[in-house]
């Protein structure tokens, strides 16, 4: 930990893991392996920013193998760490699954400080790396008063997104986050975080009600889907998110078993496309969403097939029923306004820009 001055910003980076801390493994390709304090001593820089930075190694793997316990437990200290004078948070980790992470630890943040989450695309044993690049943006972020009340940010090649938005776009580009509903809320230049937008609103889920391992898969529906894999989530599951075509469809063949899966737990429907919102009144053929909706399921609204899981998991780990289920998709998918939310008090307004 580096020795703050009273009025110094400081910082928090808590490392998971990724590319980013990946170098060369013995039996070939690479591997997580670096220490939070090994992935910042790397960044040019850094000491210059005049940031207070601690680091605290967390974890040490591929984003593919983080978990739900995992992140509850990040959020876990965050909160802890967020009481004790800290101006921001950065979690560093593997860059496959950070618009679910981030997404998690939104739902889970209730301060106004930033939490902001990064990782890299090129490893450190490759030229052009882009780790240090991010991590010191990550960092001049979190410690950046401007982005106070707008909870997680993931912040790539110098934009800065909402968690609830972003999107990993491509296998290997730099450029692979994108929040393809709005954009970016703001970028880094001459290395500081300049907004041009902000969220309308946030919410906060509370923390889990003890730990049982909720599962909710994901169904992408497919064309000439035979129903195979909605058929056989059967009594297994304690929700579903369906990633229909285009505005909400699926095959009409599909339509009795989701309904019945539907009359049993929590079944949200998403569209596959990635973009753009669910549609609640439009189409009224069977497997139509006016179709599905009218047997129970849940519209996903703006948010994305893997937002939604994340969403859903969350709420029912919260002790969500139902009607919370119902009226915080709602709030989350763009469709009613903030005072809808559950929990009373947790649908903060953001602040305007
Ligand atoms: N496979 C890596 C991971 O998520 C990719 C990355 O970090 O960019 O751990």
């Amino acid at each position: 930990m580096s020795d703050a001055r009273a009025d110094q910003r400081r910082v928090l980076v808590v490392s998971l893991g990724g590319t980013i801390a990946m170098t060369a493994a013995a039996d070939g390709g690479v591997a997580p392996a670096l220490t939070a304090g090994e992935l910042l001593a790397a960044v040019p820089g850094l000491a210059e920013t005049g940031i207070a930075v601690e680091s605290v190694d967390f974890r040490r793997l591929p984003g593919a193998s983080l978990g739900f316990e995992d992140l509850t437990a990040v959020a876990e200290l965050l909160r802890k760490r967020m009481a004790v004078g800290l101006d921001g948070v950065v979690v560093v980790q593997g860059t496959d699954t950070i618009e679910e992470t981030a997404y998690l630890l939104d739902l889970h943040h209730a301060g106004s400080r930033p939490v902001v989450v990064t990782g890299a695309m090129r490893n450190p044993t490759m030229a052009g790396a882009d780790g240090p690049a991010n991590l010191l943006a990550a960092v001049r972020t979190a410690a950046s008063s401007a982005a106070c009340d707008l909870g997680c940010l993931v912040v790539l090649a110098d934009e800065v997104h909402a968690a609830r938005r972003v999107r990993k776009t491509h296998s290997t580009a730099g450029s692979t986050f994108h929040s393809p509903n709005g954009g970016p809320l703001g970028y880094l230049v001459e290395g500081q975080p300049r907004f041009l937008s902000c969220l309308p609103y946030r919410v906060v889920v509370p923390a889990p009600v003890g730990d049982h391992p909720f599962r909710v898969p994901l169904v992408t529906v497919t064309f000439g889907d035979d129903g195979l894999l909605v058929d056989a989530l059967g009594e297994r599951v304690d929700g579903a998110v369906i990633a229909g075509f285009g505005a909400g469809h699926v095959p009409a063949s599909l339509v009795p078993a989701l309904g019945d899966l539907a009359g049993r737990v929590p079944v949200v429907l998403a569209s596959r496309t990635g973009a753009g919102s669910v549609l609640t009144a439009t189409y009224g053929f069977p497997g139509s969403e006016r179709d599905l909706l009218g047997r129970g399921l849940i519209a996903a609204g703006f948010l994305d097939a893997y937002k939604a899981r994340i969403l859903l998991r969350t709420l029912l780990a919260a002790g969500a029923d139902r009607t919370m289920i119902e009226a915080a998709f709602a709030v989350e998918g763009g469709y009613a306004p903030p005072d809808r939310w559950p929990w009373a008090g947790s649908g903060n307004a953001s602040k305007g820009r």
